[in-house]
């Protein structure tokens, strides 16, 4: 079986970006969020679980998830969120253990948001986090997303302190300066892992 190495980041730390250059060097990466936007499509069980607990309006008339609807309803309903999130996330892990198995390099990576909020490194041989100053992390998804300083910084309260997550990882990558800096830093970082 392959090694599995997580990697993770704040909003706008720069992971999916270390994401695309670990695919340049290679290596298989699997985004779990993007996978979780396909599974509440594909997954019949899945559906009427979602259904379940939301209502049939969680899907439009064409049977798809309806992202912003359930989004509103969540927003300000944590227990909900977190009912939601308790349905979706082991499906997304049931998922990834089905990708791992069709992999055929020695090292494989999983892109989440949530690597230490899940506890998912602990099924990681090596975790890598990817952080950069605050500041610098607003700049980039306002530039990105065109989101203001204020939208940004939210998401970025909810979300677990850089602090606690450097004190987690076993890589860090400091990605406060330009592309180049980002790539070399990846590819020593994908280098050293025995
Ligand atoms: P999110 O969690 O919000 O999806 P992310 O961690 O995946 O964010 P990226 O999308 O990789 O972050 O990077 C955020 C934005 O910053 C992107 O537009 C990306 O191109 C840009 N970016 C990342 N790193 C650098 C850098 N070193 N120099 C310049 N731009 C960068």
């Amino acid at each position: 079986a392959p090694k599995i190495i997580g990697l993770t980041g704040g909003i706008g730390s720069g992971k999916t970006t270390v994401a695309k250059f670990i695919e340049d060097c290679g290596f298989p990466v699997y985004y779990s969020d993007d996978r979780a936007k396909d599974i509440v499509n594909d997954n019949e069980d899945l559906k009427l679980k979602i259904k379940a607990l939301l209502g049939q309006q969680a899907y439009d008339d064409k049977g798809l998830y309806d992202r912003k609807f359930v989004s509103e309803i969540v927003f300000n309903d944590n227990e909900l969120l977190q009912a939601l999130n308790e349905i979706i996330h082991p499906a997304v892990r049931i998922d990834f253990e089905e990708w791992v198995k069709d992999q055929k390099k020695y090292l494989v990576f999983k892109e989440t948001a949530l690597l230490f909020e899940l506890k998912l490194n602990r099924q990681c041989h090596r975790s890598i986090l990817v952080t950069a100053e605050d500041n610098i992390r607003i700049k980039r998804v306002m530039d990105r997303d065109g989101k203001t300083y204020r939208e940004v910084q939210t998401v970025m309260e909810k979300q677990m302190p850089e602090k606690e997550k450097i004190k987690l990882a076993d890589c860090i990558i400091y990605n406060n300066t330009n592309l180049d800096d980002l790539k070399d830093q990846t590819e020593k970082v994908i280098f050293e892992i025995e």
